[in-house]
């Protein structure tokens, strides 16, 4: 048995019911995600439009290519007739373009709204506030070929369990408040290689997990 159907065994025993794990691929080669596809797993996520793009053309049809990276506007277009579900949309103007390039292919592209829980200055995201009025705005009506299912956070890159506890908390009393206003909100994305049985524990239900599954990244 590969080393990737191993870790994929280990990483599920430890996700209850009801939680999606997204396999984070960006960096590796196609013959490794093939390694994941053949122990069964279906879902992917990237974070470079361009990457996923090539992947997307190598690999089976059955797999839902998740978005989870920054997305630049001009680059949409890219994914659009393809794409399940993009995970970091953080502006009003990035959703009217998804909901542009979603039209053309006559789809309803799925998103989740990144909300900013981390110290870290260096993370996308709104704010809860930002995210509610987003949510209420009336402009979304306009936007038919784009559907906001849920919110999207990444914690502080840390060890220091308590802060990750306080972060996802956060997030998860936000998901609550929100979720009784817009009950379309289904989805919270959290929960990574170090931190997901935690998230997990705060109520997360879709976890993207990379390193666990496909081991260390090398970026040179
Ligand atoms: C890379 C990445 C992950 C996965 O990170 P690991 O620590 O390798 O599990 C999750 N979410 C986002 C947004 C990422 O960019």
């Amino acid at each position: 048995m590969s080393t990737i159907f191993n870790n994929l065994e280990k990483v599920k025993t430890n996700l209850p019911k009801g939680v999606t794990l997204v396999a984070v691929s960006k960096t590796k080669p196609v013959s490794t995600l093939m390694e994941a596809y053949e122990a069964g797993q279906r879902v992917f996520g990237e974070n470079k439009i361009q990457e996923m793009v090539g992947k997307w053309e190598e690999m089976p049809e059955d797999i839902e290519w998740h978005m989870i990276g920054h997305v630049q506007t001009n680059k949409v277009k890219y994914m659009a007739s393809f794409v399940s579900l993009i995970h970091a949309v953080d502006s009003f103007k990035l959703l009217k373009e998804i909901n542009k390039q979603a039209a053309k292919h006559d789809r309803i592209i799925k998103c989740l709204l990144q909300v900013k829980i981390a110290q870290e200055d260096s993370k996308f995201g709104m704010s809860a506030e930002d995210t509610e009025v987003l949510l209420s705005s009336d402009d979304l009506n306009d936007l038919q070929h784009i559907e906001i299912v849920g919110l999207m956070g990444m914690a502080t890159f840390t060890d220091d369990q308590e802060q990750l506890a306080q972060e996802f908390g956060y997030l998860k009393t936000t998901f609550d408040r929100l979720q009784q206003k817009y009950t379309q909100l289904t989805v919270l994305s959290m929960g990574m290689s170090g931190d997901y049985p935690l998230a997990i524990s705060h109520g997360s239900n879709m976890v993207r997990v990379g390193s666990a599954i496909f081991g260390a990244r090398n970026y040179s």
